[in-house]
């Protein structure tokens, strides 16, 4: 991950300073045609160009394939990076200063980072207890719901013991139970009484977000009970 402070003027003040076809160039033969440049695709296979670029603008769109956009995303499929390494990149190529991160955007990006590590130790934790002696019940369940053993890394099912402080005992070592409330894996009752776990008696399976990462729980009920399927986060 990046350590700048990459806001949208920071971006706008790279965008503003690179030329798109300068780094296009670097590609595709271009030829120019009024305020228009015009190529061969590097995006797919073809004889007669049908790649333009609109210099004004700052966009490329190809006729045959369809591939389009702004010197970020050229930048991001020719060489593999990601919208912040692109960024970068483009702002080292084309000399923008990128401001540091401040120290609360720092510490932000550190909590961020320690809660998901949390997520992911608690989802070991819960994928364990499922193939433990306590996890039989719902490991037949699962098999019973078209969901054979092998089928189950894949979806990261796990099983939360229906017990009051499994997790928080497994994890209490290592991290303090204020953080773990706030990775929504434990209870703080108002009373001060020990904390518990939320997720009890429940087949558990990771919710996470379209790059991948563990960003929640969901858990469901087995059997009777309480009818609620809740998620770690609201
Ligand atoms: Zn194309």
């Amino acid at each position: 991950m990046t350590d700048f402070d990459l806001g949208p003027e920071v971006i706008a003040r790279v965008r503003e300073a690179s030329d798109v076809v300068s780094v296009i160039s670097d590609q595709v033969r271009l030829k120019r045609r009024g305020r228009t440049w015009e190529g061969l695709c590097p995006f797919h296979e073809e004889k007669t160009p049908s790649f333009t670029i609109d210099a004004e603008k700052g966009l490329y769109h190809c006729f045959g394939c369809h591939a389009g956009g702004d010197v970020f995303n050229f930048v991001m499929a020719q060489q593999n990076f990601n919208f912040p390494e692109a960024v970068e990149y483009l702002a080292r190529r084309f000399g923008v200063d990128l401001p540091a991160r401040s120290p609360g955007a720092q510490k932000r990006r550190r909590d961020e980072e320690r809660q998901r590590s949390i997520l992911e130790e608690a989802q070991r934790w819960f994928v364990d207890q499922l193939s433990s002696a306590g996890g039989a019940e719902a490991a037949r369940e699962l098999e019973r719901r078209g969901f054979p053993k092998s089928s189950w890394a894949s979806f990261g099912f796990g099983w939360a013991p229906d017990e009051w402080r499994g997790l928080v005992e497994s994890l209490r070592a290592r991290h303090p139970e204020g953080v773990l409330a706030n990775a929504g894996l434990i209870v703080q009752p108002e009373s001060g009484k020990s904390p518990y776990d939320r997720f009890r008696k429940r087949l558990m399976f990771p919710i996470r977000s379209g790059d991948g990462r563990l960003v929640a729980f969901g858990g469901r009920i087995l059997g009777g009970g309480e009818p609620k399927s809740p998620n770690s986060q609201a």
